[in-house]
Parts: structure tokens; sequence; C-alpha cells
């Protein structure tokens, strides 16, 4: 399996965009997402976009849903059976996984990684798939099983526990770094889960405390991270030393990927659009480093990683 995979999910038209007579301009055709001229030299014809394709991209997977009789409609269940069964096999095989949700405000990284009750995104979902796999395994297999979960937000370079026990209850966390584990959020709560019912009631406690406010682009916009891990924990009694693996899980929703010109915001907004911005380009560059490929088609991503590389000599 490849190390990172990339999916592109384009959400349907909103009332508003409907009502301001927007025009679709992402094509969405096999595994090939395409970006169409905003000009007026495409039209819709039953459905189907046709127009000057100005750039277009390949991905793992490329998700439309505009039609639901495309081949690339999707529904919150595939999206769970394309990207998500993976993550529980990592879990299962003692391997950490990631999954993060990149795009400017409004266009469905919430609704991709939570969704509504009813219409379940992909942390509920991996949540389930993890005591599903427990249920079935304890009746086989000499092994124990526990999870728990943490939820924190990073807001404004800040770290903000979203279960605070009653000492970190409005207190900012600091990242530390331990020496084989790696970064880690020093004090951040952990908590036990016995089942999905459990799991659910967190997500939504700390899903309230997640920091919201207006701008220029959507009346309630996130402008924080949002991290969910889930700490799966296997211990087996099979030889004659007992043996635990521990399976992390991050299950990301970054914040709006937008410019800050583009919300008209200033003052204390423009902060958090720069703090945003630059840990977004970070994080692009650890994914790209992931991802370096020998081959030729990579020729500029692999140049601009190496490049930078050779910053850090
Ligand atoms: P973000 O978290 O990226 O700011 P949201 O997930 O809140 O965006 O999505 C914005 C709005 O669009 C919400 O009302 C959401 O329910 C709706 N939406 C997003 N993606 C889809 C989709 N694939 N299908 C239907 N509605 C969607
Ligand atoms: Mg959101």
């Amino acid at each position: 399996m490849a190390s990172v995979r990339v999916a592109v999910r384009v959400r349907p038209l909103s009332q508003r965009e409907k009502d301001l007579s927007a025009k679709v301009i992402i094509q969405v055709d096999g595994q090939i997402t395409s970006v169409l001229s905003t000009k007026e030299n495409f039209s819709c014809m039953n459905g189907e976009l046709s127009g000057e394709r100005v750039k277009s991209f390949s991905y793992d997977f490329s998700y439309d849903s505009m039609n639901s009789t495309s081949l690339n409609f999707v529904t919150q269940e595939k999206i769970f059976k394309d990207l998500g069964t993976d993550v529980l096999q990592a879990a299962f095989e003692g391997y950490n996984a990631c999954v993060f949700a990149y795009g400017q405000t409004g266009s469905g990284k919430t609704y991709t990684m939570m969704g509504n009750p009813g219409d379940y995104g992909l942390i509920p979902r991996i949540c389930e798939g993890l005591f599903h796999h427990i249920g079935g395994v304890l009746q086989k297999d000499k092994a124990s099983f526990h999870m728990e979960v943490s939820y924190f937000e990073i807001y404004n370079e800040r770290v903000r526990d979203l279960l605070p026990s009653t000492e970190t209850q409005g207190c900012e966390l600091r990242v530390r770094e331990h020496p084989k584990d790696g970064p880690y959020v020093d004090a951040l709560s952990r908590h036990q889960v016995q089942s999905y019912t459990e799991v659910g009631q967190l997500m939504q406690e700390g899903n309230k405390r997640r920091a919201t406010a207006n701008t220029g682009m959507n009346n309630v916009s996130s402008r924080s991270h949002a991290i969910f891990t889930i700490r799966f924990i296997k211990a087996m009694f099979d030889g004659e030393l007992p043996s635990e693996t521990v399976s992390k899980v991050h299950l990301v929703d970054l914040a709006g990927s937008e410019r800050a010109d583009a919300t008209q915001t200033t003052g204390i907004r423009l902060k958090e659009g720069a703090n945003i911005n630059r840990s977004l380009v970070t994080l692009g560059i650890v994914i790209s480093t992931l991802a370096i490929s020998p081959a030729d088609v990579n020729y500029s991503e692999t140049l601009n990683t190496l490049r930078y590389a050779s910053r850090a000599k």
C-alpha cells in the first residue's frame, strides 16, 4: 500500500450558491479532477459539463456529489469503504495511521470527517469499525483490547484540550518531544472507552468546545485544527511473555485553507489566518517528504522536496 493516498471530494452547490446562479467549474471523471474555465464558454448539457479544461489532476480517488447517477458519485459509506477500512487494517496490524481533511472553509471537511447524526462521516465510522473488530476477535484470539481517545484543537498556535479534566480546563497545553515516541501533547487527557456510544458522547462534547468565529466567507467557520486521536491497544497472551502493540490513529479536521485576503479580514482574524497558513505549509512539506518518489513524473515535486531538504543541512 502506498504511504500516502489522496482523495478529492467535491460537495454539491449550497442553496446560497444556487440562489446566486453559481456554475459548477469542477468536473470529476474517473481518477481525474479538472477545473474548468470560469469564462462563459462552457455549458451544462443533460447534467454533463462541457467546456474548456484549464487544469487536470489525478488522485487515488476523485469523488463527485452533484449527480447521483455518475460513477464518481459518493456517499459517506463509500468514503469509509475506500479510505476508512485501510485505517482499520493499519490499527489491527499495529501501525499508526492518519487522515487529514484539507480545503477552504465550507468545502465539506467537517461533513466528511464527522458528518451529521444519521449521516456519519469517517471518524464515527472508524470508531464503530474498531469496536466491531474487537467484538469479533475476542472470541477466537488470546487477545484483549482497549481503546482510548483524545481530542484537542490547535487555535492560533495554541493547543487546547477539547475533553479537558478539571485541572486542564482552560489551559494551554504544550507540545513536547519524547525521545522514542516523538512529539506529543503534554497533559492531554485520554479517555478509555468501552463502547461506540461512549465515543459518540465524547465526540459531541468536544465538538461543542471547538473554537468558531465569524469571517466574511462563512457565518460560522472553523479557524482551528481539530485532532481526534484513537489509541488502540492490543495485549496478547499467546507466548510465554505477554506482548502489547499500540496503534495511534489521528483523524484531523484542518482549519480553512483560504488565503486571509479572500475572507476580507483584518486584525486578529488576519493573524489567525497567517498562523493557519504557516501550519498548513509545514504540513504540506511533511506530506511531500513522506511521498517522495524517484520516478520522472514527479520531477518538479521531487526537486522542490530536495531543495527544501538541502536547506536543512
Ligand atoms: P468545512 O468544515 O470545510 O468548513 P462543512 O463540512 O461544514 O465545511 O460543509 C459546509 C456545508 O456543506 C455544510 O452545511 C455541510 O452539511 C454541507 N456539505 C458539505 N459536504 C457535503 C456533501 N458531500 N454532501 C452534502 N452536503 C455537504
Ligand atoms: Mg468545518
